[in-house]
């Protein structure tokens, strides 16, 4: 074993070697450094736990060997994805994508300084979000608006503010969990308002919170049932309603749609999403709704609602900490732009256009991609298939939109090793595991895409050579390939 370490080669006689020389000229030296001493130390542990003597690669071999995995630790862990799994609004790859514009408004803000806090024409201070609160009072009818980091931010900032101390009463149906680290209850407390739960989980009347009002009654809230539907035996009770019984009683009524829908989904099937001009036409004080589901922002909690009520939620101090920055701001005002022009809307706004894509259009490319997938050495068979997808990112579980996959038979693999591979690829490639096959769902990849699907599915050619990336003494691993 000694004899095995003594023979390890040396930091600087591995950094003359042409491959790590040719590393540094793309990678700074620093970081090819450290990569080699780290990549010794854990060849230099591998050695003294194996049983027996391991067998040193070439001083040349172990040099390349060290590039490669350089490389690999060097890549980005948030990277961009080619999302064929179907979900239109999936929480793990960031919800929704943006629009064209609203990308070319973040870039120019973000290179250089920006009329954030300074009103251009007066030269005085302003409030950061004024030019989108107009953009929101126009869309919505709202007399104000705040914007915050996401819903649950919103939801947090509203309750502290117009809420703490007090009871806010919510149905037993309505206390959502979203995505697991979301719970209204939980974020309830943390406002500082104390929940009020009324009803029962399938029922509740108007009687119930009647009942429940009190002198410590701040407010009655509607929670929208994003990712759930309860079915069968059941009531709840109309937002309008449940507004005349707030206001008839001098309470705040607040509405936390969830979506934020600003477009009618029902076109695309998808129906009974509330519309924050809906909900404020129904007359409640405060509606809440995330920026990155079906409106197709970036990622913020929308506030809309009474000038009294949003002045108050503005001015808590949880308000600085809760703020979004000029990059969120410039995306959401410029896809806020898009939604004023209802003809070009679905062409512009990402989301709206894989929704708005048609069914013999997706059906045409998957058997268009299916032969070219086919012809590549991992695959076996790969077939066109209608299937159905959901909009998913915690929208409406139940409502199914049709689709057109291409489903992948692997040649000398797991289906489960071919996604894994799919995903470590570059680009990296998410599809649907479906029994016995890796679906490509094309309801949630751009035509722009397409080829990038053939690339990445070509790339995986040598599935051996892959393995064991980060391992000192094994098989060599592939260099990152980019295929785009
Ligand atoms: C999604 C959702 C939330 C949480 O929104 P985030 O923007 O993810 O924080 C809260 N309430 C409802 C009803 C939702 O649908």
């Amino acid at each position: 074993m000694s004899n095995v370490l003594r023979n390890i080669p040396s930091v600087n006689e591995l950094l003359e070697s042409a491959a790590l020389r040719k590393l540094m000229e793309r990678a700074s030296r620093s970081v090819v450094v450290s990569g080699v001493r780290d990549f010794l130390g854990n060849l230099r542990s591998e050695v003294q736990s194996a049983a027996a003597d391991i067998k040193l690669p070439t001083a040349t071999e172990l040099a390349e060997r060290i590039a490669r995995w350089i490389q690999h630790e060097e890549q980005p862990t948030l990277r961009s994805v080619v999302n064929a799994t179907g979900i239109l609004l999936h929480t793990g790859l960031g919800r929704a994508p943006l629009a064209e514009d609203a990308v070319t408004a973040l870039v120019e803000i973000a290179r250089d300084y920006a009329s954030l806090e300074v009103d251009l024409t007066t030269g005085q201070r302003s409030q950061r979000i004024a030019a989108v609160e107009r953009l929101l009072i126009q869309l919505t009818g709202a007399e104000a608006a705040a914007v915050v980091n996401n819903n649950a931010g919103a939801t947090l900032l509203t309750l502290a503010a117009l809420a703490t101390g007090r009871e806010v009463i919510v149905s037993r149906g309505q206390l959502v969990e979203i995505g697991g680290s979301y719970r209204l209850p939980e974020v309830m407390q943390a406002s500082g308002a104390r929940l009020r739960e009324v009803g029962t989980t399938n029922k509740t009347r108007l009687a119930d919170y009647q009942a429940a009002i009190c002198d410590d009654t701040a407010a009655l809230m509607h929670v929208h049932t994003s990712n759930y539907v309860l079915e069968g035996f059941v009531e709840s009770t109309p937002l309008t309603d449940l507004v005349a019984l707030a206001h008839r009683e001098h309470r705040l009524a607040i509405d936390d749609i969830g979506s934020g829908a600003l477009w009618d989904f029902g076109r695309y099937g998808i129906g009974g999403e509330p519309r924050p001009q809906d909900s404020l036409a129904c007359g409640a004080d405060v509606v809440l709704m995330s920026g990155d589901k079906l409106l197709g922002g970036p990622q913020c909690g929308i506030i809309v609602g009474q000038r009294a009520c949003i002045d108050a939620i503005v001015r808590h101090p949880l308000a600085r900490a809760l703020r979004v920055d000029k990059l969120t701001l410039a995306a959401l005002a410029a896809t806020l732009r898009l939604y004023r022009d209802p003809d070009t809307v679905e062409e512009k706004i990402p989301l709206l256009t894989l929704l708005s894509t048609s069914v013999d259009n997706l059906q045409l490319r998957a058997e268009r991609l299916a032969p070219q997938l086919a012809a590549c050495p991992a695959i076996a068979a790969a077939t066109p298939r209608s299937d159905t997808t959901y909009l998913g990112g915690g929208s409406v579980p139940t409502q199914q939109i049709p689709t057109w996959c291409v489903a992948l038979t692997p040649a000398h693999e797991s289906v489960d090793s071919l996604a894994a591979r799919l995903r470590r690829g570059h680009p990296a490639v998410m599809g649907r595991v479906h029994r016995e096959t890796l679906l490509l769902d094309l309801r949630s990849v751009f035509a722009r895409q397409d080829q990038l699907l053939v690339k990445a599915v070509q790339a995986l050619a040598n599935h051996e050579t892959e393995k064991a990336a980060t391992s000192a003494t094994g098989p060599p691993a592939d260099p990152p390939q980019d295929a785009s």
